[in-house]
């Protein structure tokens, strides 16, 4: 039974089974900025911390975040619509696994030090960018939380990107924290 999560798409089966972390990153996304061209304007930010809100609560899975994305976000109300950079074909899926990832990772690493851990170890995935510097320099590999910690709330929630790499690092990061025991499941 997946209780952490070993990259971005085990996200959901991992809040599911895993209670004390479901409730962590929920307590989590209430009130934070969601920074981003594709959530400026109107109510486009609260908007997607909502459908946050409801993929943590296991109402919805990652199709039904992409198809709400789309519903209540939509790309003719942004000041940016019609600019290729910023709606590109998948900007949907992009600004979902950009978030979820975003809040699971927060999570999970308060929750690995509320257990104890100073560690976590971070997988390699499948579905990893083989040239990100994520994938580069910090997976395969056991780090310190804390740096890991600042670094991802320096990014997201002060919109400063001016640090060194932490997971997820933009723009298609998969990578998620496990406990240091599981680093031998590789
Ligand atoms: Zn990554």
């Amino acid at each position: 039974m997946t209780q952490w999560a070993r990259h971005y798409l085990e996200i959901p089966e991992a809040i599911r089974n895993n209670n004390a972390l479901q409730s962590k990153i929920a307590g989590l996304i209430p009130g934070r900025p969601i920074h981003g061209k594709r959530t400026q304007g109107g109510n486009r930010e609260q908007a997607a911390r909502d459908i946050m809100i409801d993929f943590f609560d296991c109402q919805i899975d990652y199709s039904d975040a992409y198809e709400r994305v789309l519903q209540d976000l939509p790309e003719h109300e942004s000041r940016h619509a019609g600019n290729r950079q910023v709606f590109s074909s998948d900007w949907h899926e992009a600004v979902v696994r950009m978030q979820a990832v975003r809040f699971y990772n927060h999570g999970a690493f308060l929750y690995l030090k509320d257990l104890g851990h100073s560690e976590c170890y971070i997988p390699h995935s499948s579905h990893e960018y083989a040239d990100s510097d994520c994938t580069r320099t910090l997976a395969g590999g056991t780090w310190e939380i804390d740096p890991l910690l600042d670094r991802l709330v320096e990014r997201y929630d002060n919109e400063n990107y001016n640090t060194p790499v932490t997971i997820p690092s933009r723009p298609n990061c998969t990578h998620t924290p496990v406990p240091p025991d599981e680093a031998e499941n590789e």
